[in-house]
């Protein structure tokens, strides 16, 4: 790791620490292109009763405000902690080149930030999970895949 990419990485660290003094939770990122950070964010699930509101997806949406752009290939994003499953899945949905984090999921575990619950739930059955789980009405949900699949002017992403 660069010494650049030490001061992105405290950066994000920073913005966690604040984020505590301003009634949010301990988590801070930011995200690069090309040598300049173009966004830069914490949590705010509490403040803006949003909880998709983290840091890292934060960072996403900003990210991709300031670039006009779904797309952050070129971009890296560096977390106070490792992400999510919701997050890490934000993340590879926005193609981000790379992934750096300080606290890893153990430590947000340790504080009462506990996501594993969230991977056991993908290695089970749909119909055994936490969250009551029903696929229905398959063939009236197709019609729009099999528009998407005929249409020739759609954006690909
Ligand atoms: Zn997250």
């Amino acid at each position: 790791m660069t010494e650049i990419q030490k001061e992105y990485m405290r950066r994000a660290i920073e913005l966690s620490r604040k984020s505590l003094a301003n009634g949010g939770g301990p988590f801070g990122a930011v995200i690069v292109k090309d040598g300049k950070i173009i966004s830069e964010t914490s949590n705010s699930v509490t403040l803006d009763n949003d909880p998709t509101a983290h840091a890292e997806v934060n960072a996403i949406r900003k990210a991709c405000k300031a670039l006009n752009s779904f797309d952050l290939a070129g971009c890296e994003i560096y977390s106070s902690c490792e992400p999510c499953p919701m997050c890490l899945g934000a993340i590879y949905w926005s193609r981000l080149d790379a992934l750096y984090f300080g606290n890893t999921k153990k430590d947000a575990a340790d504080i009462g930030f506990d996501d594993s619950f969230i991977y056991e739930e993908l290695e089970i059955p749909v119909e055994k999970r936490r969250v009551k789980t029903s696929q229905v009405m398959r063939d009236e949900s197709i019609v729009a895949f099999q528009e998407w699949d005929d249409k020739m002017d759609k954006i690909e992403y």
